[in-house]
């Protein structure tokens, strides 16, 4: 049974990682692990693999039939994943079919979808998957309580941010949220929240721009303090390039968070370049670990690396560019920021 001064963990899993039934097997697995070694867990997720980027489509309003074939597309994704996992998809995401159906529905019908139901439709892909995650870490033991992630992370205005930016890009605060600890303590040892959405100060849905499933478990780890915040993904850790066009790319088994940072900044798609300020505000370690194989050890960020590793840590190549290098905390993915910054450079 849980007691008032065990830590939190955050684990996050990617899409790839939470759409099959064998790595939800592996994920029920290290969850075990964790609590049996004391911690409480927080287990953040994303949507189902390519989810997303249909809801993309759907927003994109291809017209009436093309959007209909992607809803029913989606349908059979989850319902394909449910049968492996021997779950009833339809049973248990009957309310988020049904607003799937309705938001679609409508944006063929008026051709435009504002910003705010965007939000709303990209959300029904994590609100999906996780329906089906809880259930089924449930079936096996494990008493998930499901949260919806809009009632704990609230996003702050940002100064000069357009509307598209604040609702389809959006930024939370990174203080510790110790009512929020304990509220949580008091519910379960094992939390299970989606990635990428969030509310605005009105209550209206958010997200956190794509990939932001990564932020969003930074965030949590920030409210909680977690001791650590893990990055489950489908390769194992940060690589010296990408590991899927470079096959000798070297695994970078040790960062510092700023060596993190560049190279996510860079380009590096298995962190989102925003996931590690949260984090590093709170000196929480973070690691990268590969689902499909969670023995392998992974990559660790933290603010004390040893200094074995080679000195040039990873390598991208850029052509006929000029580089302007400026810096400041929070200015990830911030929409705008560069407008702001080259209006120096304007001839008047
Ligand atoms: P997830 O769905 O788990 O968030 P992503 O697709 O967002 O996963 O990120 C993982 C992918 O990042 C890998 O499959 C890999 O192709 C890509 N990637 C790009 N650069 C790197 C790198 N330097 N090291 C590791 N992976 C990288
Ligand atoms: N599902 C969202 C996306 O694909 C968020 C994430 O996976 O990180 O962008
Ligand atoms: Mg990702």
């Amino acid at each position: 049974m849980s007691n008032s001064s065990q830590n939190w963990i955050v684990l996050k899993f990617g899409g790839t990682s939470v759409s099959s039934q064998s790595n939800w097997q592996n994920i029920a697995t290290i969850l075990k692990n964790r609590l049996s070694e004391g911690y409480r867990v927080c287990l953040v997720h994303s949507a189902l693999s390519g989810v997303s980027n249909k809801l993309e489509k759907i927003i994109g309003n291809t017209g009436n039939d093309v959007t209909e074939k992607i809803v029913d597309e989606i349908k059979k994704q989850h319902r394909d994943l449910a049968r492996d996992l021997d779950l009833d998809a339809d049973e248990l995401l009957q309310e988020e079919f049904d607003e799937l159906e309705q938001l679609a529905r409508g944006i063929a019908l008026l051709q435009e979808a504002g910003y705010h139901v965007q939000a709303r439709i990209m959300a029904l892909g994590e609100l999906m998957s996780t329906k089906l995650g809880a259930a089924y870490l449930n079936k096996q033991g494990l008493k998930a309580v499901w949260k919806d992630a809009r009632d704990i992370l609230r996003s702050v205005p940002v100064k000069n941010a357009s509307e598209k930016s604040l609702v389809l890009s959006a930024v939370c605060d990174t203080d510790e949220d110790k009512a929020l600890q304990k509220e949580l303590a008091s519910e379960s040892d094992l939390i299970l929240t989606q990635g990428f959405i969030a509310s605005d100060t009105d209550g209206e849905t958010v997200v956190l721009g794509r990939g932001g499933s990564d932020v969003s478990a930074s965030y949590f780890a920030a409210k909680l303090t977690a001791d650590r915040l893990e990055i489950w993904t489908d390769v194992p850790g940060m690589f010296s390039s990408n590991p899927h066009e470079i096959p000798s790319a070297r695994l970078l088994q040790q960062l510092s968070y700023a060596e993190a940072q560049e190279i996510a900044t860079n380009g590096a798609k298995v962190l989102h370049p925003r996931c590690i300020m949260p984090a590093r505000v709170h000196n929480i370690p973070i690691q990268i670990k590969w689902t499909q194989d969670p023995k392998q050890e992974g990559t660790t960020i933290s603010s004390t690396v040893a200094n074995e590793e080679a000195l040039v840590k990873a390598i991208s190549v850029r052509e006929n560019v000029v580089l302007v290098s400026m810096e400041t905390l929070g200015m990830w993915q911030q929409v705008g920021f560069l407008a702001d910054a080259f209006q120096v450079f304007k001839r008047h």
